[in-house]
């Protein structure tokens, strides 16, 4: 299935089984050819996750109505480069119409724009290094005031940026609702990469992002799992599957 074409439209069976199928009776590890999504979220976890009008309307067509807004989503989304990261938040976006906040869509923005922090991030971004915290901190602070709910994708990259987050969103009394990473081997990091061919998706580049990430990044997950806030999503399968178990884990923490 193309990501195009996955909208809460095709979720709207499983809605209808959520209600026939009691939650307990859901199993969650369906082979991913078996799926029917009927794991999926019930109107009731949905209205505590406070599912947004996108979702409200699959869900009403699906005739449950009544859903409302009630507690803000705030999740990081962690994984290697290729991932997936960004067609995953979309698809919880569908459910939830959480802001999707990407540092590195931001910056590839900026750079496009050739602003001031553009010029000064180019250089780093081409070369698949971290662009320094002096450039990204001021950036996503700026950003996190704005939102009350959130998807952040890219940051934090880590542990210094990890800390400055907790900071941010403890003085801004937006505490987070949970971590979740996407795991995937390098080789098929590296397989992804070269089919999708961003400026900074060649081999050289691509394995020094790689680098950053297990060398930098990795720790960042050890840091919440401290926190009780981390999931791992296992990231080889398709795209809905990958989907499948991620709104799957986000509803049980919300
Ligand atoms: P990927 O996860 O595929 O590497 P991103 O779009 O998340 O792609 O990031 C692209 C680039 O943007 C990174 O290689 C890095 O140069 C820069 N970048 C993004 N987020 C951060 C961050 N939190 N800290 C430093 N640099 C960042």
């Amino acid at each position: 299935m193309k990501i195009s074409s996955l909208t809460p439209v095709d979720f709207r069976p499983t809605l209808r089984a959520a209600r026939v199928n009691p939650p307990e009776s859901r199993a969650v590890q369906e082979p991913a050819d078996q799926i029917t999504l009927s794991a999926l979220p019930a109107s009731g976890d949905l209205r505590r996750a406070g599912a947004g009008a996108g979702a409200q309307a699959a869900a009403a067509s699906a005739g449950l109505a009544g859903l409302a807004m009630e507690q803000p989503l705030r999740m990081l989304l962690i994984g290697p480069p290729g991932s997936g990261k960004g067609t995953q938040a979309e698809i919880v976006d569908q459910f939830f119409e959480v802001p999707h906040i990407s540092t590195g869509q931001i910056l590839r923005n900026e750079i496009q724009q050739q602003t001031e922090l553009g010029k000064a991030a180019e250089e780093y971004v081409k070369a698949g290094k971290m662009v320094p915290d002096s450039i990204m901190l001021p950036m996503v602070d700026n950003r996190l005031e704005k939102e009350d709910s959130f998807i952040l994708d890219g940051f934090p990259r880590s542990i210094a940026q990890a800390q400055h987050l907790d900071a941010t969103l403890s003085r801004l009394n937006k505490p987070l609702t949970c971590v979740e990473t996407l795991e995937v081997s390098d080789e098929t990091v590296v397989k992804r990469l070269k089919e999708r061919g961003r400026e900074d998706d060649t081999e050289e580049v691509i394995r020094a992002r790689l680098k950053i990430y297990h060398e930098q990044t990795e720790p960042v997950m050890a840091h919440y799992q401290e926190q009780g806030l981390l999931d791992h999503i296992p990231a080889e399968g398709k795209v809905p599957e990958v989907g499948f178990y991620l709104v799957t884990c986000l509803n049980k923490r919300v």
